[in-house]
Order: structure tokens, then C-alpha cells, then sequence
């Protein structure tokens, strides 16, 4: 194959009129497609919160008012879309019995808004005389590492399995966001169906990935949070992946890897200003660009916490940072990233690994660490732009904006990866800091509270 992968997210399905849309877009292809598609709109939420309070689950209300929210979207009854519905009814009452949901039942049950839509869908587009036909991972084989809640796809085994599966010359609609470990179902963390159609595209060779959403692609900075924000048109895959890694919401953080690989493009469109499908909102290629002002877009996460082991000596101990980062791993804690100084060894984590990394520091034993400090309530915010490195005075633009704000600046972080600076200040100052970079290198409006 060597059509196009388009994939439709959970805000291009929030009424049925948005399966109109969806259909008049793909009639605008004239090449084979593998479309990928999430669950309808607020669906995982709700499949998360069932799972969270199973013991007090209507079991049959849940699944009756989930099939009239799909039956809705395709306008008829359909027995065999309310047999999809159903189909995780023993599973749902197996657990609600167990009084809770081992972790291989729940990214199961957490997917299954995926396996819904992709059957909807399908019946949809053939009631409208668009031909296609549904593919599910567990039947073309698209395998992961095993890791529930947030697993990688295993590429290569993905591709051998999909080469032999897929047809030339047909549609097909896939569910995004979970693939298949030794039989078990394991979802890819939220938002994956971008990332899983990524991977359909490096596995089947795809000429381009084309991701529709209901925003217009990439920004200069999160609207919600800065006025004036412009789009941004082009960025590398180095760009948009640590866009995503540092906080941007539009893209899963492992969508571009398997792009990177093949240098196959991925374009954004937001579905409501839709134009033809060579016009969209952001393009993602190998290609870097620099601009006159260097920063492409500036991304935060509050998703942050910090472990500081502190003593005189500890950056130049050989071994401690390999000793402290295999406890971690060993206990599943992934490191975000590590900056080190002569006097402390500071480790990013996700927050809600916050009271796990407690327990763990709380049996570590060594001698040169003199205390071991916990920020909490921090922010990270990641400018990004190629050449933000290599062109002199970008970083020190960068520390005057915000330190004209008198905001205090807790770690600095440069030269990890080639496309971007990265700092650390207190969430009560997040938005003051992204307001005055992004005034600094997009103009704009200066925070009036302040
Ligand atoms: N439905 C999943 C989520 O909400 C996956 C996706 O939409 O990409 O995270
Ligand atoms: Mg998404």
C-alpha cells in the first residue's frame, strides 16, 4: 500500500452531523486510505470513570446509554454495532464482582470507545455508498512492548504483520489507540490514535499522514493561556516531537517517531476550516527551517514534579545517577529528565508519580546524598525553534523576558536536545512566563493583570 493514513480524533465526533464532515473530506482523496479513528467525543473519559467506580456501575445502563450515543451518530438501529457495544458486558460485570479492575482487563475496557467508533464508522461510510472495511489491531497485528497504560508500538514486528494483512486497492477503518501484547489488549497513553497512525503509516509505507482535529494545528502558544497566539505553518519532526514531549496537547508525545524514520510528512487540518486536503494548518517534516526570530512555538506542562538529591560532592561521584535512575526504573518511575550540578542531582518526574518516588528515595541508602528535596507545584515551559542553540542571544531573549516579570527562574535546561531551552518556574508564575516570552518573540499583548 501506499495510500495516505487519515485520522479523525475524539472532536470531530461529537454529533452525527460530524460524520457528515468526515465523509465529504475523504471523497476529496482520490488514493487508498487507512483511516484511523478515536472514540466518539468524551467517551474514554467516561470508560475511565467507569472503571474508577465499578462497584457502583449499572452495568447494562452504562452500556444501553453508550449504545444510543453510537446509534445516534449512524441514525439506525444496527445489531451488530449494539453487539460491539455489548461485548465488554462480562468483563464489566466479571469486575464490578471482583470489586476491581486488574490492570490487563483495563486497558481493555478503556479502548473500547475505539473499537466502537471504528465499527460505526464503517457502517456509516458503506451506508453512503463510501467502500471500506473495518481492520482491528488484534486481526493485522499491531503489536507493543506490553506496557499497559502507556505502551510503545514494536514496529518492526507491526510492519511483517501488517505488510501481509493489508490489501492494495481497499479502505480501511481502524480503531486508534490500543494495540496487542501476547493477546492482551494495551492502550497506547491519551490521545494515542495519532500515534497509531503513525505507525500504520511507517508499517504500510504511507505517502503522508493526515491527522484532522478540531483546532488549527500547532500555535505560537496554548490560547487558553496567551491571547494573540499565531499558527505556526511548518516544523521539523525534532520541533513538533518536543513540542509534544514538554506539554502540547494537539499531538500524542510519540507521534513523529515513526515518521522520522521513514520521512513520510504529517499534515494538521483543523476539520471546521477545511479547504482541500493540500491546504492544512501545520506541516511536519524532516525539513528544519529557522526563522528570522529562531522560537517556532512555546509549550508548558504542570504534569511536573522535581527530586533533588542534594550534597556537596554529588555531580562528581562516578555511578550515582546510574545507582538513582535504575531504583527508579526498577519501581516503573519514568524520568522525565535529569540536570545535574556539582552540589545536586534534580529528576524530573511525572506528578503522579510524586508519593511513589517518596517511598522509593525513602529506602535509598547513600552516603555522599546529604538531604533529598521534593518541588512540588512547578511548571515547565519549553521554547522550541531550530537554531535555538546555535544562534547567539535567543536564550539570553529568552531569561531577560521573564526576569523583567521578576519571576524566579528554578532550573534552566539547554543543550539536551538541539531545538530547545527548557525552564522551570513556579505554576503561580507559568502564565506570566509564557506571556512575556511569547510577547518578546511574537508580539502581542503585554498581561494586563500585571
Ligand atoms: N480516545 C483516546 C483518548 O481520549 C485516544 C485518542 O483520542 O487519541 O485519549
Ligand atoms: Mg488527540
Amino acid at each position: 500500500m501506499s495510500g495516505f493514513v487519515v485520522k479523525f480524533g475524539g472532536s470531530n465526533l461529537k454529533n452525527a452531523e460530524d460524520l457528515f464532515k468526515i465523509l465529504e473530506v475523504l471523497r476529496m482523496y482520490n488514493e487508498n486510505l487507512i483511516i484511523v479513528i478515536s472514540a466518539a467525543y468524551n467517551v474514554t473519559n467516561q470508560l475511565i470513570d467507569a472503571v474508577a467506580k465499578i462497584d457502583r456501575l449499572d452495568v447494562d445502563d452504562f452500556l444501553s446509554s453508550l449504545y444510543q450515543r453510537y446509534r445516534s451518530f449512524l441514525g439506525r438501529d444496527d445489531d451488530q454495532l449494539k453487539e460491539r457495544v455489548f461485548q465488554i458486558r462480562n468483563v464489566l460485570l466479571g469486575a464490578k464482582l471482583l470489586g476491581e479492575v486488574p490492570e490487563q482487563i483495563q486497558d481493555r475496557i478503556v479502548s473500547h470507545g475505539e473499537r466502537c467508533s471504528s465499527l460505526m464508522l464503517t457502517k456509516f461510510l458503506q451506508d453512503h455508498g463510501f467502500e471500506c472495511e473495518e481492520a482491528l489491531p488484534e486481526q493485522f497485528g499491531l503489536v507493543t512492548d506490553g506496557r499497559f497504560g502507556n505502551a510503545s508500538v514494536d514496529l518492526e514486528t507491526s510492519r511483517k504483520n501488517a505488510v501481509s494483512f493489508f490489501k492494495k486497492g481497499r479502505n480501511y477503518v481502524v480503531p486508534g489507540f490500543y494495540g496487542i501484547h501476547e493477546g492482551k489488549v494495551t492502550i497506547l497513553g491519551r490521545g494515542g490514535s495519532d500515534y497509531t497512525a503513525t505507525c500504520l503509516a511507517y508499517c504500510l509505507d504511507a505517502k503522508r499522514v493526515d491527522l484532522y482535529k478540531d483546532v488549527s494545528g500547532f500555535m505560537t502558544c496554548d490560547p487558553k493561556h496567551v491571547s494573540n497566539v499565531k499558527p505556526v505553518r511548518l516544523l521539523s519532526y525534532d520541533e513538533a516531537a518536543e513540542l509534544s514531549y514538554f506539554g502540547a496537547k494537539i499531538l500524542h508525545h510519540a507521534t513523529v517517531e515513526p515518521l522520522r524514520k521513514k520521512g513520510i510528512p504529517l499534515y494538521i487540518f483543523n476539520i471546521n476550516g477545511f479547504k482541500t486536503i493540500d491546504e492544512p494548518d501545520t506541516i511536519i517534516t524532516a525539513n528544519g527551517s529557522m526563522t528570522e526570530d529562531v522560537v517556532k512555538s512555546i509549550s508548558f506542562t504542570d504534569d511536573i514534579a522535581v527530586v533533588q538529591f542534594k550534597g556537596s560532592n554529588v555531580g562528581r561521584v562516578p555511578g550515582l545517577l546510574g545507582q538513582i535512575a535504575s531504583t527508579f526504573g526498577a519501581e516503573n518511575v519514568n524520568i522525565k529528565s535529569v540536570i545535574t550540578a556539582q552540589t545536586s542531582i534534580n529528576l524530573l518526574i511525572s506528578r503522579q508519580d510524586l508519593e511513589r518516588s517518596r517511598k522509593i528515595v525513602s529506602r535509598l541508602n547513600i552516603p555522599e546524598v546529604e538531604a533529598i528535596d521534593f518541588k512540588t507545584d512547578i511548571s515547565l515551559i519549553a521554547t522550541v525553534g531550530n537554531g535555538i542553540l546555535q544562534r547567539h542571544g535567543i536564550a539570553a531573549r529568552i531569561f531577560t523576558a521573564v526576569s523583567k516579570e521578576k519571576i524566579n527562574v528554578l532550573m534552566i535546561s539547554a543543550g539536551a536536545s538541539e531545538v530547545t531551552v527548557y525552564f522551570i518556574v513556579s505554576t503561580a508564575d507559568r502564565d506570566k512566563a509564557l506571556r512575556a516570552i511569547h510577547e518578546e518573540f511574537f508580539g502581542g499583548e503585554k498581561d494586563e493583570e500585571c
